[in-house]
C-alpha cells in the first residue's frame, strides 16, 4: 500500500539505491518521512521488504565474488573514496539543509556532519593504501607472511540522530578495505542515506558494492542480519536493539561491531577553568537537542562548586536560542519525533516521582511558530543520586542530571556504576589527577577539559554494554579485514615426516 502524500515541490520522492540502479521496493510500497520541526511530510521513502533485501545482498555478493572493488588496486580504491568527499563537499549546501529537514539538528550541525563525513572518507582514502600483513620469522626454512583481506558483503544498520555521519564512518573504512555492503537507515532519517548511495556510484565505485535499501528495522534489519550471504553486521543504535542482532548474527557467526547507548559523565572539579567548564558542559549534553549516543548526561559536580556552578550553568540553559534549525542562530531545534518528545517528558516525571529537583525546563515549547514542532526546553534535575532511572537510563533529548560528590572515590563509584561505557569528560588543570582518573573511569573514550570530539583519526567505541569492537582510526580496519597466514616452504631438503623438518620433535 502506497502512502497517501503525493510528490510536489516540498515532497520528493527518493529510491533506493540496489545494484548500482535507483530502484523502488519490489512491492512498490513507500512511506514518508517528515520534518520534525513541522511533523510534515519531506519525502516519499520506498518500504523495502524481504525481497529486496534478497536483491540487495545478492548484488553485494556478486560484486564482492566477481566484481572489481575487491580486486582493485588500493590507489584505485583510493581515489573513488577522495571523488566521495569531493562530491560531498560540493553538494554541502543541499545536503545539509537536507539534514537538518530530516533530522531536526541545527543547520551549523548538520554542515559540519557533512565536512567530518568528507574528512572521514579522505582519512580512509589514506588508509586504503596503508594495509599490510606482516613477514614473520619462523624456527625453519620457512617463509611465513600474513595478508589482510577484506571480510566480504557487510551490513550497515545506522541510527536517526546522526544519519550521514554514522553512514560516513561505516561506508568509508569498509569501502577502503575491499568489503561491498548494504547500508540501511532509520526510517526516520533515510534523505541523506540515499544521498550518499547515489554519491558514490557518481564517484565511480562499481555497481553492487554500495546498496542502500530503506525499511523498517524489525523487518529489513533482522533479515539481513540473519541472511546467511552477509559476512559481518556493523551496527549503531540502542543497547536492546544490539543484543537482539548479536543472537541473529550467531546462526552463520557472522562478524559484529556494535557502537551502542551511553550514560556518559561529565565531572568538574573546583579547580576547573570555570567559564571553559560552564560553556564546554552546555555542549555536552545540548548539542543536538542530547541526542547523541555521547551526550554527557550526568554532570557530577564536586560539592565545593556545586551552588556556583549550577546556578550560572542554569541561566545560560536558559538562553539557549531553540527554534527553527534551518536558522543559523538557533542552538537547538527539536527532538526527533513526538513519540521520542512524549518519552523525554515522562523521564522527566520519573525523575520528580523519584525526588530529584527541576532546576530548569521540563516542559514542551510550542509557541508561535513552534507549535507544530518536537521543541524541548533544555532540562536540568539537580540532586540526583547515581541510582535514580534518570541517572542509568538513556533518555536521548536536552536533560541532565546534576550527581553532587565529595571524593574521588565516590565519584569513580557513582560514574562507573552504569551499564554503559562510551564517554566520559573531566574538568580540572591537576593534571595528575587527570590522568589518573581518565585511567579510572569506565569508557571508551575520555576527553580532559574538552567536552566531546570524535575525529576519524582517533578510535572511539564503548567499554561494558556501550559497544563491541571500535569504530574509526586504523583500530577499525582490523574489523573489516581478516587476517590470512601463509607459510612457504624454503627447504631443500625433501619432506620427512617427523625427521628433520620442519621443526624436530627432540
Ligand atoms: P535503534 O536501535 O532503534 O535503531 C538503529 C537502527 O537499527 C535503525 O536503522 C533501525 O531501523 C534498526 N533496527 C531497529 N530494530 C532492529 C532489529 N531488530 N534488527 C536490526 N535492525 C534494527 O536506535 P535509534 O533509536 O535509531 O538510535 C538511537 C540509539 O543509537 C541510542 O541508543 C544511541 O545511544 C545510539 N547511538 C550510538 C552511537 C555510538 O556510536 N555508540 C552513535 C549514535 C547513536
Amino acid at each position: 500500500m502506497a502512502v497517501e502524500v503525493a510528490a510536489t515541490p516540498e515532497v520528493v520522492a527518493y529510491s533506493m539505491v540496489i545494484g548500482g540502479k535507483s530502484v523502488p521496493a519490489a512491492t512498490g510500497e513507500t512511506f514518508k518521512t517528515v520534518s520534525p520541526t513541522t511533523n510534515k511530510p519531506i519525502g516519499i521513502i520506498p518500504k523495502a521488504g524481504l525481497e529486496d533485501v534478497e536483491r540487495a545482498v545478492m548484488a553485494a555478493r556478486q560484486a564482492f565474488d566477481e566484481g572489481p572493488w575487491p580486486r582493485m588496486t588500493p590507489l584505485e580504491r583510493s581515489r573513488a573514496l577522495h571523488r566521495v568527499a569531493t562530491l560531498l563537499r560540493e553538494r554541502i549546501d543541499e545536503i545539509a539543509r537536507l539534514e537538518t529537514m530530516n533530522c531536526g539538528k541545527i543547520i551549523v550541525e548538520s554542515r559540519g556532519d557533512v565536512t567530518s563525513s568528507a574528512n572521514c572518507f579522505e582519512y580512509y582514502a589514506g588508509l586504503a593504501t596503508q594495509l599490510w600483513g606482516e613477514q614473520i620469522p619462523m624456527n625453519g626454512p620457512l617463509l611465513d607472511y600474513t595478508l589482510r583481506e577484506p571480510v566480504g558483503v557487510c551490513a550497515q544498520i545506522v541510527p536517526w540522530n546522526f544519519p550521514l555521519l554514522m553512514a560516513a564512518w561505516k561506508l568509508a573504512p569498509a569501502l577502503a578495505a575491499g568489503n561491498t555492503l548494504i547500508l540501511k537507515p532509520a526510517s526516520v532519517t533515510p534523505i541523506t542515506a540515499i544521498i550518499l548511495g547515489e554519491i558514490c556510484r557518481d564517484a565511480g565505485i562499481p555497481d553492487g558494492v554500495v546498496n542502500v535499501i530503506t525499511g523498517p528495522g524489525k523487518e529489513v534489519g533482522e533479515a539481513l542480519c540473519a541472511h546467511p550471504a552477509v559476512d559481518k553486521i556493523a551496527f549503531t543504535g540502542e543497547t536492546e536493539t544490539g543484543k537482539r542482532i548479536l543472537q541473529l548474527a550467531s546462526g552463520t557467526i557472522k562478524k559484529v561491531t556494535l557502537e551502542l547507548g551511553g550514560k556518559s559523565p561529565n565531572i568538574v572539579f573546583p579547580d576547573a577553568d570555570f567559564p571553559e567548564s560552564i560553556d564546554g558542559s552546555l555542549f555536552a549534553i545540548y548539542t543536538n537537542a542530547g541526542q547523541r549516543c555521547t551526550a554527557r548526561t550526568r554532570l557530577f559536580l564536586h560539592k565545593d562548586i556545586h551552588d556556583r556552578f549550577l546556578s550560572e550553568f542554569v541561566e545560560k540553559a536558559r538562553r539557549i536560542r531553540i527554534g527553527d534549525p534551518l536558522d543559523f542562530e538557533t542552538q537547538m531545534g527539536p527532538v526527533i519525533s513526538r513519540t521520542q518528545q512524549q518519552r523525554i517528558l515522562q523521564y522527566c516525571q520519573f525523575a520528580q516521582d523519584d525526588g530529584a529537583i527541576l532546576a530548569s525546563g521540563g516542559r514542551r515549547v510550542a509557541d508561535g511558530a513552534l507549535a507544530d514542532g518536537n521543541f524541548i526546553e533544555p532540562t536540568v534535575f539537580d540532586q540526583v543520586t547515581a541510582d535514580m532511572r534518570l541517572a542509568q537510563e538513556e533518555i536521548f533529548g536536552p536533560v541532565l542530571a546534576v550527581i553532587p560528590f565529595e571524593t574521588e572515590d565516590e565519584l569513580v563509584r557513582m560514574a562507573n556504576s552504569t551499564i554503559y561505557g562510551l564517554a566520559a569528560t573531566i574538568w580540572t588543570r591537576d593534571i595528575k589527577r587527570a590522568h589518573t582518573l581518565a585511567r579510572r573511569i569506565q569508557a571508551g573514550n575520555v576527553s580532559i577539559n574538552y567536552p566531546t570530539v570524535n575525529p576519524p583519526e582517533a578510535p572511539f567505541g564503548g567499554y561494558k554494554q556501550s559497544g563491541l569492537g571500535r569504530e574509526l582510526s586504523r583500530h577499525v580496519m582490523d574489523l573489516y579485514t581478516q587476517v590470512k597466514n601463509v607459510v612457504v616452504n624454503l627447504n631443500p631438503e625433501p619432506f620427512d615426516w617427523y625427521g628433520r623438518w620442519p621443526t624436530p620433535p627432540r
